[in-house]
């Protein structure tokens, strides 16, 4: 499976220079509200999400302001990525097997997927080495994708009841299945994941 999941992100182009503040709209659109990085759902698990600068601002000045460097991001994954540059070359995002690919190009998917159990892996080397850049091997990196899968089937059961579809039984899990999920989003804020 891939990263995103189903959701392709698409980051659009010819944006005038912007400031990361006013990026924040058109960027959550065009990465469909997930974490370029770790594929987390913004919206869904109540995170605000920080822009992150692909080429990190203190070696590349001139793309402060370039929405095509621009990633939306979980807080986690934004901070871990820091100012991390391996290559040092700001023209240069990876070399050999160390570096970073861009999480909005077709590429990205080269390198890294999910397995079976939605944690993040890296597909190639390259895949492996970012995959330790971004401590996703110390990250519960299939539990927000279940959660949020978890989070999905109690949005269609919630549609559902509004439409009179569901049954008795049926509405006692979905109660159920809301409380229940809303205790491990309180768990995982106090977490900071
Ligand atoms: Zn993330």
């Amino acid at each position: 499976m891939r990263v995103h999941g189903k959701i392709k992100i698409l980051r659009r182009t010819h944006v005038n220079e912007i400031t990361q503040q006013s990026a924040r709209e058109m960027l959550e659109a065009d990465f469909k509200g997930l974490c370029g990085y770790c594929g987390k759902n913004g919206v869904g698990l109540r995170e605000r999400f920080h822009v992150d600068h692909f080429v990190p601002r203190n070696l590349d000045k001139d793309r402060v302001k370039d929405y095509s460097n621009f990633v939306w991001s979980c807080p986690k994954c934004n901070l871990i990525k820091s100012d991390q540059w391996p290559t040092k070359n700001k023209a240069v995002p990876y070399r050999g097997d160390v570096g970073f690919v861009d999480p909005a190009s077709s590429e990205f998917d080269l390198h890294l997927f999910r397995n079976q159990n939605g944690r993040i892996e890296g597909k190639t080397e390259l895949g492996k080495q970012m995959c330790r850049l971004l401590n996703f091997h110390l990250r519960k990196t299939e539990l927000f994708w279940k959660v949020d899968q978890l989070r999905q089937q109690i949005e269609e059961m919630r549609r559902k009841h509004i439409e009179g579809s569901l049954s008795l039984d049926g509405y006692r899990y979905y109660v159920e299945a809301d409380i229940i999920l809303n205790r491990i989003l309180d768990a995982m804020y106090i977490e900071k994941e």
